[in-house]
């Protein structure tokens, strides 16, 4: 049943329900009235045939009585009279009526002079009202239903009106919910329903701006989207450009645009693969400028780098297209020649490079005559793997230049050590056996939190006569006998000894051991690293590795594979002064490192030079794209600290945060700045 159908029931059911009780109580207080009249005259009715009877009751004439009673009957509404005497005996009766409805009954005592006679009654009925009544109560039922029937249709008129109305509001809500906004429902009037339409009208169009701002901010966002899109793709090939410079960087030497240290690396690798198959020689040369720094010192840099440049080109110049010719450093050049294999012809060679060089060059307004000293090494002869042959290489030169030879071919004889040496050796042999190695301790700091993350280990020797040497006087050394596992392993010990002590002490820190490339070459390493670990009772994450890159690319895969190792024992392993060893991009993503280590000399550098600027840049962005943290080394002032901080590098180490100390002062430092 609608909404409307109920309501003009309902009205008109109220409406006809109270006329027919208003109708209805009319009626009885009529029928009262009616009854009450009746009463009143059978009263005045009865005193009358009680006057009338008293000479006749007194006589005691009954036909008198008989014939009185039958007169009194005949008056209209009297359906009985009765006369008795004194002793309540029937006289006289007419008529018949008794226990009728609507009959009224009166009793008059006969008395006269205040002697009773006996007594009349008269019984009254109204005659014919019942019928009245029924029709009275029949057109009042018939009012009703015309009643009924009126105010069903003029509420269903009304209910009309009103419906057209909500029924706009019902269409309009449909509207809405379907999701269109902003329209407006026609308003008449001023009544509620008016105020209604003019609310939803008003809420109509708050959707409709509410849906309009949500629209531009949807737009705002899919505009702002793209252009972090482009932003994104944008920065991803610049980075991408700039890993690719960065690659040429680390193979390239910037200055002659010759192949630097680490593509000679990977090319004499190369070879000694390509050799080892046929199987083949070829030869390799190292050369040094003789008085390089005279010229660079009397004439200038620019003048130091335009000879360079030249010495490059005329290198290349002399040598064929399988030929490799590479600027190791500083004055220092190498020559890679897959097709030579004997002694004489790298001679010839060699010989011809140092006549091309000896033209005289002119540098500026003065014309100098270089001249330079050739080592050279045979493969497999003088070495069959690429630290080897470097080695020799270098020492054949450093003994052509020693003796002014020009050229010369390695000789075992050369790697013969002096006295001095042997000297020095058998006293680190003892120093490490007796304890005069010592450890100092250097801070490093988290960038962002300046809380002290680590400290790495720095080894000392307290030498009985020559004092405290620092690790260059005699690291060195030990890496050429085989002293450097020993002194590894020492330092290594104290250090997990020291990290246990800290730990159990309540403020643990991870501490950094430097480790050689001797090390990583030998196939007991990792071992002796679980077990120091194990004796000194410290867990594996307080003690962490480093490596110079340098280290990392005398044998690549055995490094890659070491480092995985140590890892895998929970060692973390970081590369060491970053940026000097010229690894590549795809070999570090190998590595399972931890972080890298900026060397310090691009970090001191980086306020004076721009170029160490962008390297240290680049090495933080290489760092972070491949997951790697960034330790910022040689952090002399607040000023590097601040460009370190501002270029995302995690980690500073350096003296303007500490110079490394011995334990103790460490503790007391640690204990100011925790
Ligand atoms: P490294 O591993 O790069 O260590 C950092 C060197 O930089 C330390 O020199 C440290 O004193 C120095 N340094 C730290 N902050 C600054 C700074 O702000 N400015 C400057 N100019 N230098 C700073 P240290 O102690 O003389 O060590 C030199 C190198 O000796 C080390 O370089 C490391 O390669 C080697 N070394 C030290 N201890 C050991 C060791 O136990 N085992 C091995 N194999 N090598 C070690
Ligand atoms: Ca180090
Ligand atoms: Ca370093």
């Amino acid at each position: 049943m609608s909404f409307r159908t109920k309501m003009i029931a309902g009205i008109a059911l109220i409406q006809a329900l109270f006329l027919f009780a208003i109708l209805m109580s009319s009626l009885a207080v009529l029928a009262r009235s009616r009854d009450q009249a009746l009463k009143i005259r059978a009263v005045s009715d009865a005193r009358l045939f009680a006057t009338a009877a008293a000479n006749a009751l007194v006589s005691e004439d009954m036909g008198a009585l008989q014939r009185l009673v039958r007169q009194v009957v005949r008056n209209r509404g009297v359906v009985y009279a009765a006369a008795w005497d004194g002793d309540g005996r029937l006289l006289a009766q007419a008529g018949a009526g008794a226990g009728r409805p609507h009959t009224f009954r009166a009793v008059t005592s006969v008395a006269v002079d205040g002697t009773s006679y006996g007594k009349v009654e008269v019984l009254l009925r109204h005659r014919g009202f019942g019928r009245v009544l029924a029709a009275a109560r029949r057109r009042i039922v018939a009012i009703a239903l015309g009643e009924l029937l009126l105010v069903g249709l003029v509420s269903w008129l009304f209910g009309r009106y009103l419906m057209r109305r909500i029924g706009a509001i019902e269409a309009g809500t449909a509207r809405i919910a379907r999701g269109e906004f902003g329209f407006q429902l026609p308003t008449e009037g001023d009544d509620e329903l008016a105020r209604m339409i003019a609310g939803f009208n008003a809420m109509s169009v708050q959707l409709q701006a509410l849906q309009d701002e949500a629209a531009r901010r949807h737009h705002e966002v899919l505009t702002l989207n793209e252009r972090l899109e482009e932003r994104v793709h944008e920065r991803t090939e610049a980075l991408a450009v700039a890993n690719r410079e960065l690659e040429y960087l680390a193979m390239h030497d910037p200055l002659t645009g010759l192949p630097n240290r680490i593509l000679l690396q990977d090319r004499l690798l190369q070879a000694i693969r390509a050799a080892s198959r046929q199987p083949a020689s070829f030869a390799l040369m190292i050369m040094d400028l003789d008085g390089f720094k005279d010229v660079n010192d009397s004439m200038g840099h620019e003048a130091g780098d335009r000879l360079l440049q030249e010495t490059a080109k005329r290198l290349t110049g002399q040598l064929r297209q399988s030929d490799t010719a590479v600027r190791l450093g500083g004055d220092e050049f190498a020559i890679l020649l897959p097709t030579v294999a004997r002694d004489i012809d790298a001679g010839a060679i060699a010989r011809k490079l140092l006549r091309a060089l000896e033209e005289p060059m002119v540098l500026g307004d003065q014309t100098v005559r270089v001249t330079a000293s050739v080592g050279a090494v045979l493969f497999p002869a003088h070495g069959d793997d690429v630290s080897t042959l470097l080695r020799r290489a270098d020492r054949a030169m450093y003994e052509a230049k020693r003796e002014r030879h020009g050229f010369l071919v390695f000789a075992p004889v050369m790697e013969e050590e002096g006295d001095d040496r042997v000297r020095l050796q058998a006293d680190l042999e003892h120093a490490i056996r007796h304890g005069e190695l010592v450890l100092h301790y250097q801070p490093k700091v988290d960038l962002v939190t300046g809380k002290t993350s680590g400290a790495e280990a720095l080894v000392r020797w307290n030498h009985p006569t020559l004092g405290m040497l620092p690790p260059a006087r005699f690291v060195p050394l030990a890496e050429r006998t085989r002293l450097i596992e020993p002194l590894s392993l020492y330092v290594l010990r104290t250090a997990a000894v020291q990290a246990r002590a800290w730990a159990d002490a309540g403020r643990p820190l991870p501490i950094a051991v430097n480790i050689s490339a001797i090390n990583l070459g030998d196939g007991e390493f990792v071992g002796h690293v679980e077990r120091i670990l194990t004796d000194a009772g410290v867990s594996p994450d307080l003690i962490e590795l480093e490596v110079t890159e340098t280290a990392l690319m005398r044998d690549p895969e055995c490094a890659e594979a070491v480092i995985r190792a140590l890892s895998n024992l929970g060692v973390r392993v970081s590369i060491d002064d970053f940026g000097t060893g010229y690894s590549s991009m795809a070999y570090l993503r190998k590595l399972t490192v931890a972080r890298i280590k900026i060397d310090k000399s691009f970090v001191m550098d980086m306020g004076v030079n721009r170029n160490d600027g962008v390297i240290v840049r680049s090495i933080i962005d290489l760092g972070h794209s491949l997951g790697l943290k960034v330790v910022g080394e040689g952090v002399e002032t607040a000023d590097a600290m601040a460009v370190l901080a501002s270029l995302g590098c995690d980690y500073a180490q350096g003296y303007h945060l500490a110079r490394p100390m011995d334990a103790e002062a460490f503790d007391a430092w640690r204990q100011a700045n925790p």
